[in-house]
């Protein structure tokens, strides 16, 4: 017999599943010795109370045997000589698209503008210690795209868009822990990512895929409204009757070439802001209501929405126990952005806090048309690279000397290693964002108390939140209208919004690209 029942109970107790048979017994009321194993199917933490507790969705194997340890194992078929489908961009977007087209039958041939996860690390340090910035290897840019040193948060409300279980699944494959199955809010760790896209990468080519680095594609050849092949930055030709695009919302030469081409993209609004950082202690106070959380509560987290005139002001992706990355894919701008490792253990909380950005914002940009949300993000990274000393130090203001409007003294020491400089973030921000900003952080500073103190320190910009434009695509075929075999796909062509949306994404278009194919 197998029963079904939600638990509340005390951190320490959820830490131990001896003491979760005994309590889970207990609920149900059976003898503890005809249970036989408590699976735990979900857990969260619900702190709204003065004393934090976990709930745990269990179930208990009463008067019969503990069930085999499931192992999810999809099967990939050799696809060497298949049929073809060319994937431009190894993000989560492509990666998933090439597992899926794999199981499909169909042969992906990947071509990465960036370096394996490896090489890429150099990059990475180099722009952390040195502020120098490889234009085709970064946080951005690379194999595993922006999701390989990203946080590795896989909480998604985007359930319409596909099976999140199936993608949830296929990380636990490729090494991802099953607690991602189990957590409320499943967070993988930037430290585990790298090994986990290395499995996918090595997956793929025993399969008989194939994925190509150093390949930045340069040029789209379209012959009667029918995709022929791509061009990379070599001057060599990749033939294709299907192409999916996944290049992500960083790759502006990529918007850039569709506009110049012809090929139909639209300007979409996205978010901007800050990042703002407190000592992990004080959102673990603020959220736990104790000095100390203990051993047995993770760091907290919060998030918030408060609508000021016509606009959200909001957090996004938020990293306890983080560190403020530097996200830019050019030298001379600055892109802020968050990850934490699987432990959580360092001493800052980050997170993004934006504000929505509509097209009617924008006037001073119509001219660039379908490119006016890119050259107004691009215009706020570069000035917040002229207000940090052109360097990749980063613009940073004390919170309440941002919402008073005093430009700080000095500013804390933050997690931020290329390093910050005091400056006014108004010189940065466009007004219309600024004012938003500081009414909203004002007012959510009123509702969670510790939290609006001159301890935080806001640093800019956070201006990647989802892509500035879109590239449509057939409801049906998922096609691109005017190129028949293009299909844009993930974030940058504006369908998706984080790791696991993407990767959803991803599968969809492959299992489009697929039908015709076949
Ligand atoms: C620091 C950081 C932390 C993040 N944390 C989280 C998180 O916790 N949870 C979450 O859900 N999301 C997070 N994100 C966002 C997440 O990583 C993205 O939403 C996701 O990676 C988008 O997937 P994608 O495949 O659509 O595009 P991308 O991941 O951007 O991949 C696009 C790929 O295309 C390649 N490319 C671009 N142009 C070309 C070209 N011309 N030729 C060939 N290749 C090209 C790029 O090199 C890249 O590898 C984070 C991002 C960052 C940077």
């Amino acid at each position: 017999m197998r029963i079904t029942i939600q638990l509340t109970t005390k951190p320490e107790v959820a830490a131990d599943p001896n003491e979760i048979k005994r309590l889970a017994a207990g609920e149900a009321n059976v003898e503890l010795a005809r249970v036989s194993h408590v699976e735990v199917l979900k857990r969260s933490i619900d702190a709204r109370s003065r004393e934090p507790k976990v709930l745990l969705k269990v179930e208990l194997f009463v008067d019969e045997s503990p069930p085999a340890p499931q192992l999810i194992f999809r099967h990939y078929p050799p696809v060497n000589d298949a049929n073809r489908v060319l994937i431009v961009g190894a993000g989560p977007a492509g990666l998933f698209a090439a597992l899926r087209l794999i199981e499909l039958g169909v042969k992906p041939v990947i071509l990465e503008r960036g370096k394996d996860v490896r090489a890429r690390r150099r990059d990475l340090a180099l722009i952390n210690r040195e502020g120098i910035v490889n234009p085709d290897s970064n946080y951005a840019f690379g194999e595993g795209g922006a999701g390989t040193y990203s946080d590795g948060k896989l909480y998604t409300r985007s359930d319409k868009r596909g099976n999140i279980q199936r993608i949830l699944e296929t990380f636990v494959e490729f090494g991802a822990p099953r607690d991602i199955l189990v957590d409320a809010h499943p967070h993988i760790g930037t430290n585990k990512l790298p090994q986990i896209i290395v499995s996918m990468r090595e997956r793929i080519l025993h399969a008989g895929g194939e994925i190509h680095f150093n390949r930045r594609v340069t040029d789209i050849e379209i012959k009667n409204g029918a995709l022929a092949g791509v061009r990379d930055q070599h001057e060599d030709y990749h033939e294709a009757k299907a192409l999916i695009l996944a290049t992500g919302h960083s790759a502006r030469d990529i918007f850039e070439l569709l506009q110049r081409k012809k090929i139909s993209i639209e300007a979409k609004p996205f978010a901007l802001g800050v990042r703002i950082e407190h000592p992990q202690s004080l959102i673990d106070e603020m959220q736990y209501h104790c000095a100390e959380r203990g051993p047995f509560l993770p760091p907290a987290s919060y998030s918030f929405v408060e609508q000021m005139e016509d606009r959200g002001v909001y957090s996004f992706c938020m990293c306890p126990g983080g560190v403020i990355a530097p996200c830019a894919t050019l030298q001379e701008e600055i892109v802020t952005n968050g990850w934490s490792p699987s432990k959580r253990n360092n001493p800052f909380a980050n997170s993004g806090v934006v504000v929505s950005v509509e097209l009617s914002d924008l006037k001073q940009f119509e001219a660039h048309e379908e490119l006016a949300a890119m050259r107004f993000q691009e215009s706020v990274e570069h000035a917040a690279w002229v207000a940090g000393g052109n360097t990749q130090r980063a613009p940073a203001q004390r919170l309440i000397d941002f919402v008073e409007g005093r430009t700080s003294s000095d500013v804390p020491v933050t997690s931020y290693t290329p390093g910050v400089v005091s400056a006014d973030l108004n010189s940065v921000l466009p007004p219309f964002v600024a004012e938003r900003l500081r009414e909203g952080l004002r007012a959510y500073g009123k509702k969670r108390r510790g939290y609006y103190t001159n301890e935080a320190v806001l640093v800019a910009p956070e201006s990647r939140t989802s892509s500035p434009v879109r590239i449509p695509r057939d409801k049906l075929t998922l096609m691109h209208p005017q190129v028949s075999g293009l299909f844009p796909s993930g974030e940058g062509a504006g369908y998706a919004g984080g790791i696991v949306s993407a990767a959803m994404d991803g599968e969809r278009v492959a299992e489009a690209c697929a039908r015709l194919m076949h």
